[in-house]
């Protein structure tokens, strides 16, 4: 049996810091801080093998760096992983060296999609042990099972072989079947920490698929959990939920999936099965304009959906050709006219800066933004991530801005496009949310949305 940390490092600035998967996100007033779904996995598979693990989520109970140092200091774990994520990826790294200074015997080990693709440069820190490539929790396990010397036998990870020094990468692990996939282990977190944005009220993850079947190029979702939908059984899904109810008292879920909507025979079977239930869980999700229709959205409100969110990228449709999304702006269009005709809640997320992107393009986005009948906008900047066909795009064209290396986030502009400079794309982000947020009516439909006693506090973060 071993002793195993599993957390999410502190951020710098002690920011709230979301690092999940494809999601990396700072927290603010519509990126809010989530529950740490992938450690909690990984906890459940640990547990099941006897060990015992810890989790602790650093942004979320604001605590930083001291206190980690302490807490390795005292509980001399066996074995600490972390959550990374590229717009913190030199912080993340640099973890490594505390936990050896305040513990020399701790095994040390990152995962996440940027030391997935990138794991020369993470084990170029020499206080890292191990990176954990793709889908964590299996070869997580592995690595805790097994002593040292078997590090070769282990699939799916990269390591410095202690005698010639030199990096080694083993060949990938498989993905879990998602009959086997267990359910997030809560009990070790806090999770009085996660507040639903503008509702203020508890809540946890539900993860009902994996994968990504699509390839849109500026997205990190299959290097995490592969190209194919891997969908968990509905009824390991169901008593999830009962359990997080029956246990913790949380009724809000937000359904993490990278395409939940995809399958519509899935989705069917999952709605009526949750509608059968009776269980009053009330949920949101992303999804893909493609993939939905009237009946579904109509079964989906009826099983507890309030909200629906939309990767609409932009107003233009050569831009979205040049993403890889395959979409059109017709097909947004029309899936945000029939989630509000539902009477769903219906947020679209934007992106400014795609290959071919001009002001003129970025001027159709957000016209489309306004155009539209919806609640909550976001707006990007396009990232070109590691690992997406985006940053090989913007390495081979010499997009990318130098200063930057490969620390990118969505918040900030890195790429120089022709006739389009980062700077430009900033300020016309910063335009696009004061004119989206600065009408009448989306203030009202904002406002319809925010509990009273969380609505000082919204407002207050929208004026930042
Ligand atoms: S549909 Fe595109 S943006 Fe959405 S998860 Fe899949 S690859 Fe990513």
């Amino acid at each position: 049996m071993a002793t195993i940390l599993l957390f999410n490092p502190p951020a710098p600035g002690s920011r709230g810091f979301t690092r999940e998967g494809r999601c990396t996100q700072e927290s603010g007033i519509w990126g809010t801080q989530w529950p740490p779904v992938s450690l909690s996995t990984t906890a459940a598979f640990l547990k099941r093998d006897g060990h015992l693990v810890r989790i602790i989520d650093f942004p979320a109970v604001g605590k930083g760096t001291d206190s980690l140092a302490v807490i390795v200091r005292t509980e001399t774990p066996d074995f600490a992983f972390w959550n990374t994520g590229t717009p913190t990826i030199a912080n993340d790294l640099h973890i490594a060296l505390l936990i050896r200074h305040n513990c020399p015997k701790t095994v040390t080990g990152v995962i996440g999609t940027h030391v997935s693709v990138l794991p020369e440069e993470a084990l170029r820190e020499p206080a890292l042990d191990i990176v954990i490539r793709h889908e964590p929790e299996r070869i997580l396990l592995n690595v805790c099972r097994a002593d040292e010397r078997a590090w070769t036998e282990i699939k799916g990870i990269s390591y410095r072989d202690g005698k010639r020094g030199t990096i080694v990468h083993n060949p990938d692990e498989t993905l879990i079947a998602p009959e086997d996939i267990l359910a997030p282990n809560w009990e070790t977190l806090d999770i009085s920490a996660y507040r639903l944005p503008l509702k203020g009220r508890r809540f946890l993850i539900v993860a009902p698929v994996r994968g990504c079947p699509y390839r849109c190029n500026f997205c990190t979702a299959p290097i995490y959990y592969g190209g194919r939908l891997r969908k968990r059984p509905v009824s390991h899904v169901i008593a999830e939920m009962e359990d997080n109810l029956i246990r913790f008292g949380i009724k809000d879920i937000f359904m993490w999936a990278d395409t939940f909507t995809a399958d519509r025979a899935y989705l069917r079977e999952f709605c009526l099965a949750l509608i059968d239930s009776g269980l009053p869980i009330s949920w949101t999700c992303n999804s893909r304009v493609d993939t939905i229709d009237i009946e579904s959205l109509r079964m989906m409100k009826e099983a507890g959906l309030w909200m629906i969110s939309f990767g609409l990228e932009s107003g233009n449709d050569e831009i979205l050709r040049n993403s890889g999304k395959h979409i059109s702006v017709d097909q947004s269009k029309e899936a945000v006219r029939m989630a509000q005709k539902t009477g769903l809640k219906v947020a679209g997320h934007f992106m400014f800066g795609l290959p071919g992107e001009t002001m003129e393009t970025m001027e159709q986005t957000l016209k489309f933004a306004l155009f539209l009948p919806l609640d909550i906008a976001q707006f990007y900047a396009a990232t070109p991530f590691p690992g997406t066909d985006l940053y090989e795009l913007a390495k081979n064209n010499g997009w990318l801005q130098r200063r930057n290396g490969t620390s990118f986030s969505q918040s900030t502009a890195v790429m120089d496009l022709p006739g389009l400079p980062a700077w430009k794309v900033d300020h016309f982000r910063k335009k696009a949310y004061r004119a989206f947020y600065g009408r009448p009516s989306a203030i009202l439909r904002l406002a319809a949305m925010v509990e009273p006693s969380v609505a000082r506090n919204v407002f207050r973060l929208m004026k930042r």
